[in-house]
Formats: structure tokens, C-alpha cells, sequence
């Protein structure tokens, strides 16, 4: 496989990986690798100077058999349909490895925000409302934010929604603003279930992750979330890196003062008795645990025979291509996959949506013990079928326990005229 592997196909080969390991037929399996749906718009709008921009933008919705479409919506230039296939497939598996009622979706918009004023970005948000509103919805498909959308952008989706539907319905999208109808410990609930499935992991391996020198790629939501809890248990974080570049620090940096940096300064660069190292320097550190929270394809199968961390927990989505993944696999590095790994927002968004429907906020120290629990009692389970099958990694186990899951939901549902 090349090296910047097609996300899609990624995807597809996860799933012929855990074929070999599935009592289920190939016409069952094939449903499994395509999306049902994907919607394909172009987004015109008024820039502030009076021209006119038209962007590309996505949603697929990759299978319902288990509750409505899930994901989130993501502003970055690179967003393409494979990518967008790719991300709403992970969703589907994602939902069902930590066992929440919800099929898999995902969206995006070809764009680089940062070249945007906030009222152009509100504009631009406001229009894929528009195109979305037939396909989503509390009952249908619900969105959530992703790399480079957050609480604001989820607040005018909702917004425009409602107001076209002339009703209220919190529910229509998660990750929102707590006056909006958010959740408290949405933000840092994707960097919370990295560290719990770290922590898991550790024990798992008898080994303790207070004594665990750390790498994280990537210093946004996940990525800081992370850090900031691994280093409450007491973890050392050595480095991070952003897309310009990462610090090092092999006596462990004090999280809090890089995060404060990277918000006063825009980037991690420059943050006080530190190293600058290349984000090739931090992925190939020789550390206990490492991190990739960035985006897709970080670990290549030319860079995979360097890695020399132990254990690596993904908090992006697809940052291990299956050759490289491969390579890990012979190396004896045991990566705890995606898919439970940064399940974290996604069960919060469930508990959000689960308040939204009730009408009823639960207390923060309520949604972190759910989600301790989600997450753990995923863990335990991936680490059963781990153990009592012969699939050779962690990722292959979890798609067995995620599809048998799906496809159990779909036969259930029974045949259709
Ligand atoms: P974000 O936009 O907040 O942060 C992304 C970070 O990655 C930024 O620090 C950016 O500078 C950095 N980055 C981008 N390209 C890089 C590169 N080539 N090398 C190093 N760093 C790079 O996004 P996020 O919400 O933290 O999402 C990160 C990943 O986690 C994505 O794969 C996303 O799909 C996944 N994820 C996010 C959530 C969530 O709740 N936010 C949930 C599940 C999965």
C-alpha cells in the first residue's frame, strides 16, 4: 500500500483484516464496506468584500443498523469524499466496539477556516445547515464537531435548523455550547478516553502509567486533553508537537505553561527550556507511550520500522496506515486502535444527546463516571475476544467485536421486500 494511503481503502482492508476472524458471509461483509448514503453539495457564499466563494461539502452516512448516523463535521482543505467515506465507516465501528445506540456518519467542508472571517465561517456554517436539514436530525443523523469546528459552529447548526423547522430540537447536534444544550465534559471527553484506554492498557500490561514517559502528535482538543490527564496521573509528557513543529523536553514539560504558550503564541515554538524536534523526531522518540492526535496517515510504513514507543494509543482517526500497522504488529507495539480509543466524544455526545432528549443536565462527575465505565467495559471486552481468538493486534480484535455487533442488528432487522 502507498505510503499516503487512500483512507478509504484503509478502511476496507481493517474490515477484510477481521473477515478472517468473523463467522459471516462476504455479501454481509461487502454492505459493511460501503457507505448507504453520501451527500455531495457545492456551498456558495458572500465573502465579507462582496465576491463570491463556492467550497465543496460532504456528509456520509455509512450505516444505520444500530440507531442513527453519528459524526462530526470537519473545516480543513484536505477534506475529499474518500476521506469523508472513510471517517463515517470508522464512526459505524466506533459507536459499536464501546456498545452506543448509533450507526456512523460523517461531514466536512473543503476549506481552510483560518483564511475566513467568523461571520464568513457563520455564513458557510449556515449553508451546509441548509443542504443538511432533509438529511439530519434528532432521529436521523446527528452531527458533532471535528478538526477545526467546535461549540460555534455546532451552536449555528443547531440554530439554523431550528429556526427552518420552526421547533426546538437540542438534540439535532452534540457538541455544543453547555447555554446551547451542551454537556459538561464534552470538550475534554476525547482526550479523557485516551487517557483511560492508556491506563487500561498499562495495567493490562502490568506496567504503570505514572511511570510512562509520553509523546503526543498533535496539540489541539485531543491532543491537549490528553496530555493535561496523563500528566494529572502523574505520566511524563516529554513532547508534543502542532503542525508547525514540536518541543521536547526528556525530563517532562509542564503542560499547563505549553498550553498556555500555544494559546498566547498560536504555536508550541519557542515554549521556555525546551528542545524544537520535527514531527518524523517525535513519532520515531523512544518513549513508553506515543500519541498520534493529529490527522490521518502519521505513521507510514516507511516511518513505522523506526517507531520505538512501546505502547501507542491513537487519538486521531487513521493515523497508522494497515501497512505500517502491519510493521507494528511484527515489532510487538501494542496499539490500542482508534476506535475505542478516542470514543471518548462520541459517548459524551450520546450523553448529551441523551440530556437534550430528557431535558435534564446531569452533574460533570456523572458524565466522567459514565464514560470511565463505557470506556473500561470496552477495554475489558476488546482484551476477551483479544485473548480468546487468534487475531494478531488489538485493532483486529475490535473490529470483530464492533462488526459481529452491526451485522447481528442487521439480521435481526430481518429481510425487506
Ligand atoms: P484540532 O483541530 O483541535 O487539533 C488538531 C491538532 O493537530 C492541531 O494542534 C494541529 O496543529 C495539529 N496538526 C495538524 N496537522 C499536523 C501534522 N501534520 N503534524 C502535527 N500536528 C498536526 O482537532 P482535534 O479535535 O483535536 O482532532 C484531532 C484528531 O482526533 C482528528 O483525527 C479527529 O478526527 C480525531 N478525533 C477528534 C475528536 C474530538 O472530539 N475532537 C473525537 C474523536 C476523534
Amino acid at each position: 500500500m502507498a505510503d499516503h494511503a487512500n483512507p478509504f481503502e484503509s478502511l476496507q482492508a481493517q474490515i477484510d483484516d477481521a473477515s478472517a476472524y468473523l463467522d459471516v458471509g462476504d455479501d454481509v461483509l461487502e454492505r459493511l464496506k460501503h457507505p448507504e448514503r453520501v451527500l455531495e453539495t457545492n456551498l456558495s457564499i458572500e465573502r465579507d468584500d462582496g465576491s463570491l466563494d463556492v467550497f465543496r461539502a460532504y456528509r456520509s452516512q455509512f450505516n444505520g443498523d444500530r440507531g442513527p448516523y453519528k459524526g462530526g463535521i470537519r473545516y480543513h482543505p484536505g477534506v475529499n469524499r474518500a476521506e469523508v467515506k472513510a471517517l463515517s465507516g470508522w464512526m459505524v465501528y466506533k459507536c459499536a466496539v464501546v456498545d452506543i445506540p448509533y450507526g456512523g456518519g460523517k461531514g466536512g467542508i473543503a476549506v481552510d477556516p483560518r483564511e475566513y472571517s467568523a461571520s464568513e465561517l457563520e455564513r458557510l456554517t449556515r449553508a451546509f445547515a441548509v443542504e443538511l436539514r432533509p438529511f439530519i436530525g434528532e432521529n436521523q443523523d446527528i452531527p458533532a464537531p471535528d478538526v477545526n469546528t467546535g461549540q460555534r459552529e455546532m451552536n449555528w447548526l443547531k440554530d439554523t435548523y431550528e429556526t427552518l423547522e420552526n421547533t426546538t430540537a437540542p438534540g439535532v447536534v452534540t457538541g455544543k455550547a453547555i447555554d446551547s444544550g451542551g454537556s459538561a465534559g464534552r470538550v475534554a471527553a476525547t482526550g479523557r478516553s485516551v487517557m483511560l484506554a492508556a491506563r487500561e492498557a498499562f495495567d493490562w500490561l502490568d506496567r504503570d502509567l505514572a511511570d510512562a514517559t509520553v509523546a503526543i502528535q498533535g496539540y489541539g482538543n485531543v491532543g491537549s486533553q490528553a496530555a493535561r490527564l496523563i500528566d494529572d496521573l502523574g505520566g511524563d509528557i516529554v513532547a508534543v508537537s502542532d503542525s508547525s513543529g514540536g518541543i521536547y523536553d526528556p525530563s517532562g514539560l509542564a503542560v499547563g505553561g505549553a498550553t498556555d504558550h500555544k494559546r498566547e503564541t498560536g504555536s508550541l515554538a519557542g515554549y521556555a527550556n525546551t528542545e524544537s524536534l520535527t514531527n518524523d523526531d517525535l513519532l520515531t522518540l523512544d518513549v513508553d507511550l506515543l500519541i498520534p492526535a493529529a490527522l490521518e496517515n502519521a505513521i507510514t510504513e516507511s516511518l513505522a520500522p523506526d517507531v520505538a514507543a512501546d505502547v501507542i494509543v491513537e487519538g486521531a482517526n487513521g493515523p497508522i496506515t494497515p501497512a505500517a500497522d502491519d510493521i507494528l504488529t511484527e515489532q510487538g507495539v501494542y496499539v490500542v486502535p482508534d476506535i475505542l480509543a478516542n470514543a471518548g466524544g462520541v459517548t459524551v455526545s450520546y450523553f448529551e444527546w441523551v440530556q437534550n432528549r430528557q431535558r435534564f443536565s446531569w452533574t460533570e462527575d456523572r458524565v466522567n463516571d459514565e464514560l470511565e465505565r463505557v470506556i473500561t467495559e470496552a477495554f475489558d471486552g476488546l482484551v476477551e475476544t483479544y485473548e480468546a481468538t487468534d487475531t494478531p493486534n488489538l485493532r483486529t480484535a475490535a473490529y470483530v467485536v464492533a462488526i459481529q455487533r452491526v451485522v447481528s442488528a442487521f439480521q435481526q432487522g430481518g429481510s425487506w421486500p
